[in-house]
């Protein structure tokens, strides 16, 4: 099977997006505070949302389940304070349950947390275990930088995280480090910021010590490792310089890259230089980039005819990257396939 390991439900039923402009709207005339129970979206509107969208695309090119999210820059943690995340991520976290009961076949759930700038990882820690056991939910996204491009937090090896990863150890689920919206004008939300946090994410890990701390922890960093794969010699060279293990030790028992990159030569370059133990095929599809490449004429985002057009891939090496490393990266996903002998 195809298991795309980076979708987000981008294509919610505009009354979410209302509800969301009212809480925001909020902050400044606090009598205005919208109710969860405010907002009614039906199941007819959700399976339409979903059929019309990613179903459809992915029964087009030919992806059988994808590991599926809120929308990661509606998140937008660094709106109002912890209450205000706290009551967004829990209404954006049950849609995403919903539609996986929904499309049970084709859908598995990741929570965002109800994270705030300068608030302690360990408040999101209910809503993750809420989602974990009531959900069923197989992952979560991790965001390194809640105020939105300004970078407050301390870096994701810090003490700071570990509540956060002691539970991602005990439910044995990995994080998707994935930023949200940027506020801060210098950088551009999915054409920067996202790629910049890639990259800072990688060498937070690597200048530090996190993964003899948590040698189970596991990261998923997403499109395509931002600057990473293609720069892979100056990471090995700066670890060495530090006398730090190589990076296939120090790092990749711990650290994966999705295929979030929208042409060939970035894909095979990331084939060439990343184990393909580490390699999760994703598309993130229906997101950033929703053109056709007038190169291919087909969609960018279109991420599983690059793998297939890579020639050097033998048939296991495909195998892991569209199905069993993301089995093993999420062995919670791998337990609800097994259960319904998949
Ligand atoms: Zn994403």
């Amino acid at each position: 099977m195809i298991i795309d390991c980076h979708g987000h439900y981008t294509t919610a039923p505009k009354a979410l997006e209302d509800w969301r402009n009212r809480q925001v709207a909020s902050l400044s005339d606090s009598s205005q505070v919208p109710r969860p129970s405010d907002l009614s979206i039906g199941d007819d509107d959700l399976r339409e949302s979903i059929e019309q969208n990613q179903l459809k695309k992915m029964r087009e090119r030919g992806s059988d389940l994808t590991i599926f999210s809120p929308r990661a820059s509606f998140m937008a943690h660094h709106i109002g304070d912890f209450s205000t995340s706290a009551t967004w991520a829990a209404i954006c976290n049950e849609l995403i349950h919903r539609v996986t009961r929904l499309f049970p076949d084709n859908f598995a759930g990741v929570a965002m947390l109800p994270q705030s700038p300068g608030v302690r990882p360990e408040t999101c820690v209910a809503e993750l275990e809420r989602c974990v056991k009531e959900y069923g939910f197989v992952g979560i996204n991790l965001n390194p930088d809640p105020s939105g491009g300004h970078w407050k937090e301390p870096p994701l090896s810090d003490r700071w995280w570990y509540p956060v990863y002691e539970k991602m150890v005990e439910y044995d689920i990995p994080a998707m480090v994935h930023v949200s919206t940027s506020c801060n004008a210098c950088f551009h939300t999915t054409g920067a910021h996202y790629l910049n946090a890639d990259t800072t994410a990688f060498m937070q890990c690597l200048t530090s010590n996190l993964f003899k701390d948590f040698p189970t922890l596991r990261f998923i960093i997403p499109h395509g490792g931002g600057a990473v794969p293609y720069h892979w010699g100056r990471f090995r060279g700066l670890a060495q310089d530090m006398k730090l293990p190589p990076l296939e030790e120090h790092l990749l028992k711990n650290i994966f890259f999705d295929t979030c990159v929208y042409h060939q030569p970035g894909i095979d370059l990331l084939l060439k230089v990343i184990p393909d133990d580490n390699i999760l095929f994703a598309s993130e599809m229906i997101g950033a980039v929703r053109g056709i490449d007038p190169y291919t004429g087909h969609p960018f985002d279109d991420t599983r005819r690059y793998i297939d057009a890579a020639a050097q891939l033998s048939l296991e090496q495909r195998h892991k990257i569209f199905e069993s490393n993301a089995r093993r990266v999420f062995p919670r996903l791998d337990a609800q396939l097994q259960a319904a002998g998949r």
